[in-house]
């Protein structure tokens, strides 16, 4: 591999036989890695975890590792929210890199479906993709359009993934905190596709009338197992959930949005009664 000449080490790479093709390639941006490398003569070799500032290893780094870049910071730190289960952090973060088995990214994978296999199972009218799927749909956006009714949200739906997820993580954010925002966007993303599923899979194994009494038990349990000292009955939780969720936080923070909030003129547009 190399020999110490002096106090500098000098690679000495052998090959059994000469480079061919790409191999040229890959051998020219090895060269140039190495050069770069100063080894310390008596340092002992060890693992270091390059995307943490002080080398350790973490799973949940390693997750966010690979949609740095892709997924901002902030974004990326409240999909891995600990209001839901981390199965649906995980399913929320394959959402917004787009890389769910929709259709559409099956058939890109080279798996043929014929073209009226494409068609999204819930309206039959557009190909199923990501974006279509999740915000386009218009079954989808009922569903929204009833979630954001029981939030007493008024706006304008985005047509692609991360502009929904930005709806929740930072306009509703901003009221009920990120993590909360996030955990709604997570829940309602998930049983859109359990009902997707079900629909391609069971075929009609969820009743649409269902979904949004399912979406609000659910995350009513996820968020009653998660955080201690949540005093407000499900009941209340399908009645206000903006009390509810306002009422996790501590006087002063809640004090502290709300003042954000009126300073800004954004409770003329949100009514958090
Ligand atoms: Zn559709």
């Amino acid at each position: 591999m190399g020999v110490w000449e002096g106090d500098k080490w000098s690679w000495k790479l052998e090959w059994r036989r000469g480079r061919i093709g790409r191999e040229k390639d890959e051998e020219e941006a090895l060269w140039e890695k190495l050069g770069n490398l100063q080894l310390k003569k008596g340092v002992e070799d060890h693992w270091r975890w390059l995307h943490d500032s002080d080398g350790s290893y973490m799973v949940k780094k390693a997750y966010l590792a690979p949609s740095e870049g892709i997924l901002e910071e902030q974004l990326c730190k409240v999909i891995w929210c600990r209001l839901v289960p981390s199965k649906v952090s995980f399913f929320g973060w394959r959402l917004c890199l787009d890389k769910l088995p929709t259709k559409w990214n099956i058939r890109k994978r080279g798996v043929l479906l014929q073209e009226e296999e494409l068609m999204c199972v819930l309206c039959h009218n557009m190909i199923e993709e990501a974006n279509h799927l999740f915000s386009m749909c218009k079954e989808a956006w009922i569903l929204w359009t009833e979630v954001l009714q029981w939030w007493n949200m008024k706006t304008v739906m985005p047509n692609i993934v991360r502009g929904v997820a930005d709806i929740f993580v930072y306009n509703l954010g901003r009221v009920v905190g990120k993590e909360m925002g996030a955990c709604i966007f997570l829940v309602v993303s998930w049983y859109l596709w359990y009902w997707r599923n079900g629909k391609v899979f069971d075929n009609e194994a969820v009743i649409r009338g269902r979904l949004l009494d399912m979406i609000q038990a659910k995350s009513f349990l996820w968020i009653k197992n998660k955080v201690n000292g949540c005093a407000f009955s499900f009941n209340e939780w399908k009645v206000n959930p903006v009390a509810c969720a306002l009422s996790m936080r501590s006087h002063k923070q809640a004090m502290k949005l709300f003042l954000k909030q009126q300073k800004k003129g954004y409770t003329a547009e949100w009514n958090a009664s």
